[in-house]
């Protein structure tokens, strides 16, 4: 039997986009093996540029966005997943091209669906969605990269952010010395309990750098933010130091020169949740459930409703939302 649901829809309006809290039939979700009763969404930087119709990342209205969902299994005709299965999806450009999480019901190839993972519920999953599970995947690139707690100061840009918080979490549990960096300096403490060692002002790399290189501070770095953020780390990275270029939040231009590559080997890795590899997705969803202490989830994330996603994505984009903001697309 086709239920109804409630669903967050956009649709184009004078040029620009209008979202709508609708009422849909099951038959409206598009096509795919598993269907899903959503219990949790989150809110993503790229959330918040669809919500607001930036960026041409929607081609067809009308559309439901959120790029992450969990909640259980209600229909499949994959082998791999029956009812009742916990599940969650995040990439594959689902919100983006294909209706996602911001519905009390989603529809996807089996392809997406990552189960469980035991030890996280839906609502620690998507305190972690997309910001998360890239914030692991930039630590295990650079764990890849020969990256060890040791090896001397970690940097995160953003740190107050989704992707920026959880990185701050997961390496100080894995014993790095974390500096943070943050346009808000009244989250010093929240980043302390988060377990940075150290917080700057993010003041300190918002300028281009003056010369090539900079004195060696960073052996590693976790970077939200790019532009002319970026060409200051790479400046000062220490000899051999590498850096998971994961973000855009301060501008998406890149200026500077090859002198860090040549004179200190430093290492530029460029980080794509999107279509990250599904082996290694199921790695990175494996070792969030096991490495990210469950209180650092808790001090992260906090809770909204659909109906206050319009106004939150405006303050996503602004830099104001602090950690990770929890859809409950049931509430
Ligand atoms: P958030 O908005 O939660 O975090 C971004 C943080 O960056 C802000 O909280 C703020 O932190 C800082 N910031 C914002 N504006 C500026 C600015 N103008 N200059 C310097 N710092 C700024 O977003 P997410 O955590 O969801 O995403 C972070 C970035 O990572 C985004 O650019 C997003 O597109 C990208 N991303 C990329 C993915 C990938 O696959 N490569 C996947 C997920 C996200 P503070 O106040 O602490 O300074």
């Amino acid at each position: 039997m086709n239920e109804r649901f409630r669903a967050l829809v956009l649709n184009e309006v004078n040029g620009g986009v209008a979202a709508d809290i609708k009422d849909l039939d099951e038959t409206a979700l598009p096509e795919g093996d598993v269907t899903i009763a959503v219990r949790y969404s989150g809110l993503n930087y790229k959330d918040g540029m669809i919500l607001k119709g930036i960026g041409r990342l929607v081609r067809q209205y009308p559309h439901v966005p959120g790029i992450d969902l969990a909640g259980h299994v209600v229909a499949s005709t994959s082998a791999d997943f029956a009812p009742g299965d916990e599940v969650l999806v995040t990439g594959y450009r689902m919100g983006e091209a294909h209706w996602g999480g911001y519905a009390q019901r989603a529809r996807v190839p089996a392809d997406w669906v990552v189960k469980g993972p035991p030890g996280l519920d839906a609502y620690q999953a998507m305190a972690l969605g997309t910001a998360g599970f890239t914030a692991m995947i930039a630590v295990m690139e650079l764990e890849w990269a020969g990256l060890k707690p040791g090896a001397g100061k970690v940097l995160v840009t953003g740190a107050n952010g989704g992707l920026g918080s959880v990185a701050v979490g997961l390496l100080s549990a894995l014993g790095h010395e974390v500096v943070a960096s943050t346009g808000r300096m009244e989250a010093f403490d929240a980043l302390k309990a988060l377990g940075a060692a150290a917080v700057i002002d993010r003041k300190e790399l918002a300028s281009a750098p003056e010369r090539p290189l900079l004195a060696e501070r960073w052996a590693g770095a976790i970077d939200a933010v790019g532009g002319t953020t970026l060409a200051s780390i790479l400046a000062g990275m220490r000899y051999g130091g590498v850096i998971a270029a994961c973000g855009l939040a301060g501008g998406n231009k890149l200026d500077t020169t090859v002198i860090p590559f040549l004179l200190r080997g430093v290492r530029l890795l460029g980080i794509d949740s999107v279509m990250y590899p599904r082996a290694r997705r199921l790695e990175a969803w494996q070792r969030l459930a096991a490495e990210m202490p469950k209180s650092a989830l808790d001090q992260v994330a906090s809770t909204a409703t659909l109906g206050e996603l319009p106004g939150l994505a405006e303050q996503i984009l602004k830099g104001r939302t602090r950690g990770r903001v929890v859809v409950n697309v049931n509430a």
